[in-house]
């Protein structure tokens, strides 16, 4: 089967190998061509458009940042709607929002293209492992067409409703996670403040009530000082930022989402949008004058 990928980026050169290992024909495209090189050297081959991977490929794949990437990508000149072809598949595995999908469903329809929205979650170590939990919306015979390509990236693969619920779970599990994150820093940075060893904090919290995927990454991450993506903060606070007006539309009151929404707008404003998502404790260390770090 001939399978396109576009957007090679943290999440995407990863699936995109693995794809390509499992023995499928695959061509990708990124607005930056030097990211697919290493696909390029093991066989891929380069599409120039997204509508011409759609015009060589009955399932095209995407891991774009934000909801307006993947409409660019979509509806933009050459975009995928310009090669789409009757019975295609199209699958969004980016995190984005359920309306922008649920109306590129229903006008991909039309063209008799099924769409999925597939996001992800487990980070860029899971997408490398080949382990990332897969959040499914769209139709269940669509989803057994491609279920074996999906495979490729994480077993663990959840159908979850209609086109758009794979990014309403997503969205509640990064609402969680990203609580967790702005919190496990607030907690970190208290502890190193008070003279307790990070490292044997740590051991606590994993065996304790308050152990969290988050804090679980620090000894990578914020115990080495290394804020490389990863996930970036950028990326952080567009999550947070759809999983807030998706309250808004529901009439749930998000609080705590706010809070770290606030907490991801400052270490943004600190300097840190690229960084990866651990870099929320950095404008706190700066205020306290204290770092979380082990020696090395
Ligand atoms: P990234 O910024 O590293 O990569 C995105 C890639 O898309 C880049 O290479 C960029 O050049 C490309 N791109 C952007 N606009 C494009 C366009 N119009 N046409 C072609 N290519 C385009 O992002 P990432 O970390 O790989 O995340 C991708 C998606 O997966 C995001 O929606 C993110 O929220 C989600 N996600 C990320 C992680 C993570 O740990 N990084 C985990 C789960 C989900």
């Amino acid at each position: 089967m001939d399978i396109g990928f576009i957007g090679i980026g943290q999440m995407g050169k990863h699936m995109s190998r693995r794809i390509l290992e499992a023995g499928y024909n695959l061509t990708v495209h990124d607005l930056k061509k030097e990211a697919a090189t290493p696909l390029l050297e093991r066989g891929a081959r380069w599409g120039d458009t997204p509508g011409d991977v759609a015009k060589s490929c009955r399932v095209v794949i995407s891991s774009l940042p934000t909801p307006q990437d993947v409409e660019q990508v979509v509806y933009g000149t050459n975009g995928l709607k310009s090669g789409w072809k009757a019975g295609d598949i199209y699958i969004d595995m980016s995190t984005g929002s359920p309306s922008t999908i649920r109306r590129i469903a229903e006008d991909a329809k039309t063209m008799e293209v099924a769409v999925l929205d597939a996001p992800v979650s487990g980070g860029t170590k899971g997408a490398e492992a080949g382990t990332l939990a897969i959040m499914v919306g769209g139709d269940s015979a669509s989803l057994e067409r491609v279920r074996k390509v999906l495979e490729t990236m994480g077993q663990r693969i959840f159908p979850v409703g209609s086109v758009g619920c794979g990014n309403i779970a997503k969205l509640v599990n990064n609402l969680i996670s990203l609580a967790c994150n702005s919190i496990s820093a607030e907690g970190f940075m208290l502890g190193a403040r008070a003279g307790i060893n990070p490292e044997v904090l740590l051991d606590i919290i994993k065996v304790s009530t308050g152990n969290n995927w988050c804090a679980q990454q620090y000894p990578d991450t914020v115990f080495k000082g290394n804020f490389e993506p990863g996930f970036k903060v950028g990326l952080a606070y567009k999550d947070i930022s759809l999983a807030l007006a998706f309250g808004e539309e529901y009439g749930v009151p998000l609080p705590v989402g706010a809070a770290v929404q606030k907490d991801l707008q400052d270490t943004i404003a600190a300097g840190f949008e690229d960084k990866g998502v651990d870099a929320v404790i950095l404008p706190l260390e700066d205020t306290v004058g204290v770092k979380v770090r082990l020696p090395e």
